[in-house]
């Protein structure tokens, strides 16, 4: 899932939908024609490049008039004989402008060059483009289906595919899907928008009277996440320790060790179906423990009105104590949850924002005294202790507000 930011209150979600079609060779079929396609315009264009002086809109004109037979039959002189359906022709010339301008542009600064000149930039002969399907070319679009039109090889049909991946709001306005063509399976890449309450940026919004900042921090034991609210002060507000790390460490080791019974059953490697199955499992815990904990931050912070998540650029805050660090401990799961945080965060109007690392987790967030630490305990020389990650998403939360000039230390 791929987020932009607009400035007019809504921001475009790329879904990434997994589709699952029983015609696969139709696709490819497809794709096939789309780059044959975005080759002949392309060239054309390089042979008419005045036409790129135009706007896109018509320059695709021009090239349908010198392509197209026109209603009273005449036929022009770069006459493409394929049957093609108007809108999948013209994602095609639309995409073999974008790469005419492109190649125009790159020559142009190569030849404004002085001296000693890089690699001279090179005409695309084979195209490998993603096919974008405009309007006509798909239908009934819903949560999990959609009707793509298709070159069987003979003619264009209309084809049901299965959706599979994050469920999006199909009230909403959604854009031209792009297919994305793997050699195991297809992607569909479906740009959707979705209206932001809050679009100002962090700066801006580090200036309200009643701000609230959230600090998180993430460890390696039961509590995966540690969220901390403070106002524009730096006080204290409220905390949430979101638990689950011990659940979520055991359901990933009742698979490995079926991985493990599996291995000494004879079998030393795993085939790949069964690998998959593993695989798939492992992975689908950690997404739905990662769904959960992004879900239950942003809530508490919705509660709370936090408008700002501050969060660290790397983990240092985790290593020896709490459950064996491994490639499935519930510290594994920070890049995930941030990674899910950051759209629906953006989604609720709260921005993320990142600090440095530095003594978030060694100093003292009441005094700045260096911490000695004892398991999930903290404690300093002036007699503060306390929750050693609670600590430390204190310290995140007042980076925040320092970095913002809100606060001195
Ligand atoms: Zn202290």
């Amino acid at each position: 899932m791929e987020l932009t930011e607009n400035k007019a209150g809504y921001c475009t979600i790329t879904y990434k939908l997994r589709l699952y079609i029983n015609h696969m060779d139709f696709v490819k079929l497809t794709k096939n024609i789309y780059n044959q396609v975005v080759l002949f315009y392309y060239n054309l264009l390089l042979e008419n490049i005045e036409f790129l002086n135009l706007s896109n809109q018509y320059c695709l004109r021009e090239l349908e008039k010198i392509t197209i037979i026109s209603r009273n039959g005449d036929v022009p002189k770069n006459y493409l004989d394929m049957e093609l359906p108007t809108y999948f022709r013209r994602s095609a010339i639309n995409q073999a402008i974008g790469s005419a301008r492109s190649y125009i542009s790159l020559l142009s600064d190569y030849e404004k060059q002085e001296g000693k000149k890089g690699k001279e930039p090179s005409i695309t002969t084979e195209f490998n483009c993603s096919p974008v399907f405009y309007q006509g070319m798909y239908k009934e679009l819903k949560k999990d289906s959609v009707m793509l039109k298709l070159w069987n090889g003979y003619k264009w049909e209309w084809f049901k595919a299965k959706l599979k991946g994050r469920a999006f709001d199909e009230n909403l306005e959604s854009m031209s899907p792009t297919l994305v063509i793997n050699s195991r399976y297809v992607m569909m890449h479906l740009p959707v928008r979705e209206i932001v309450e809050d679009v100002r940026p962090v700066k801006e919004r580090m200036q309200d009277e009643n701000l609230r900042v959230c600090g998180i921090s993430f460890s390696n034991t039961d509590n995966i996440a540690i969220c901390t609210i403070l106002n524009r002060n730096g006080e204290f507000v409220k905390s949430k320790f979101i638990s689950g790390g011990n659940y979520y460490k055991f359901q990933t080791d009742k698979i490995l060790k079926q991985i493990k019974k599996h291995r000494q059953n004879g079998k030393k490697t795993l085939d790949k179906a069964d690998h998959r199955t593993y695989w798939e499992k492992l992975n689908r815990i950690r997404q739905n423990t990662a769904h959960k904990v992004s879900k239950e931050i942003i809530d508490f912070c919705l509660e709370n009105n936090v408008k700002v998540i501050s969060i660290t650029k790397l983990e240092d805050d985790v290593v020896g104590f709490g459950h064996k660090v491994g490639k499935y401990s519930p510290i594994t799961l920070r890049r995930i949850i941030i990674n899910y945080l950051s759209y629906k965060s953006f989604r609720a109007g709260i921005l993320i924002t990142t600090v440095r690392q530095n003594y978030t987790a060694s100093k003292c967030h009441k005094c700045r005294a260096k911490v000695k630490r004892n398991e999930s305990e903290f404690s300093c020389e002036n007699g503060h202790n306390g929750n050693y990650y609670f600590n430390t998403a204190m310290n995140i939360g007042k980076m925040c507000l320092k970095k913002f000039g809100l606060i001195l230390d």
